[in-house]
């Protein structure tokens, strides 16, 4: 049977500057982007369900619009009505130095736990294979949305869908790092699957090094540990057997927006097809590597179509 994954975040318009004053207009989120690459990556036919809340204006329905293109399933993109979806812009100076501005305090994806609770229910969720959501998806919810959605994780996990969690820890959109600490702590704790970033760690949990996290999340009887360090490639630990893969040689790093989220799909894709962790990390180090070598969190489908071709997930059993 067809498995189906459910991806809960938040996807935004996003300006990129092309020369002064000119803008290219996108839509990009760090669990949308996740959601693509493994959708685009799978070998199978596979249902990726979007779960967010966008607002009853023009730019949400080009945003569910642009979501359907990727060929990922809407039913889940709820309506907030009145609202819209969160901005943010990406300036680049002289030096090639990019910069961000957000406006999202507003955006209709924080309202998401209210519209599942009027428009949707448990029932529409269950029986999914994979929950998957962020600490971007954690930081954006009041906290008794928060709650009511650790609740539903909770109700996923007794009927049986894995669950996957990458922090991706942004200081900003918090309003303690005891929150943020005990909210991570609580996802962690329902993870089968956890893949944080040591950058995530660093500042929240005082950790220094890959293992010192990987250590911590074994402690918190997560299964499957991926820690991932940027150019110096990633450690995992599959049912406390360990093993690493370098980050895969890029001749030229143009942008490294969405390399952690890319990296996420393509994983997820290659345990879909059947790959053990230690090989479908290097399918994901390679989807990663790709994506740094390109513009934009979302490279173009003809760019991936002639990547994936040559590097289908299942070509990494070893
Ligand atoms: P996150 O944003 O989740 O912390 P990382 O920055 O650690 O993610 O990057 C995720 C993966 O992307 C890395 O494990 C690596 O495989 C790949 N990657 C990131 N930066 C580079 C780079 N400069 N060169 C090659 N691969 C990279």
């Amino acid at each position: 049977m067809k498995k189906r994954m459910v991806m809960m975040g938040e996807c935004m318009v996003e300006m990129y500057q092309l020369v002064e004053n000119v803008y290219h207009q996108s839509f990009a989120g760090d669990v949308f982007n996740t959601a693509v690459y493994l959708k685009r990556s799978c070998e199978q036919p596979v249902d990726v369900q979007f779960f967010t809340a966008v607002g009853t204006d023009l730019i949400s329905d080009k945003l569910v619009r642009a979501v359907k293109r990727e060929k990922l399933d809407t039913q889940l993109m709820l309506r907030a009505k009145g609202a819209r979806p969160g901005l943010y812009m990406i300036n680049t100076d002289a030096y090639g130095e990019r910069s961000f501005v957000y406006w999202r305090e507003t955006s209709a994806a924080r309202q998401v736990m209210q519209c599942f609770a009027s428009q949707s229910s448990v029932e529409q969720l269950l029986g999914a294979d994979m929950f998957y959501f962020s600490g971007i998806s954690l930081a954006i919810l009041s906290d008794a949305d928060r709650r009511a959605l650790f609740d539903l994780i909770h109700q996923l996990k007794a009927h049986g869908s894995q669950v996957v969690f990458d922090p991706n820890y942004r200081p900003a959109l918090w309003s303690s790092q005891d929150a943020c600490r005990a909210a991570f702590t609580e996802a962690y704790q329902l993870a089968d699957i956890a893949m944080p970033g040591l950058d995530d760690h660093k500042v929240l949990f005082e950790h220094s090094t890959v293992v010192e996290v990987q250590a911590f999340l074994q402690q918190l009887d997560v299964a499957e540990i991926i820690v991932k360090d940027g150019k110096n490639g990633v450690v995992g630990t599959y049912l406390d057997e360990g093993f690493a893969a370098p980050a895969h040689q890029v001749k030229k790093v143009v942008d490294t927006t969405a390399a952690g989220d890319s990296f996420n799909g393509g994983y997820l894709a290659a345990r879909l097809a059947g790959v053990a962790p230690e090989d479908a990390v290097k399918y994901a180090a390679r989807l990663a590597a790709f994506v740094v070598e390109h513009t934009g969190a979302i490279v173009n489908k003809e760019h991936f179509q002639r990547f994936w071709s040559r590097h289908r997930p299942s070509t990494f059993i070893s």
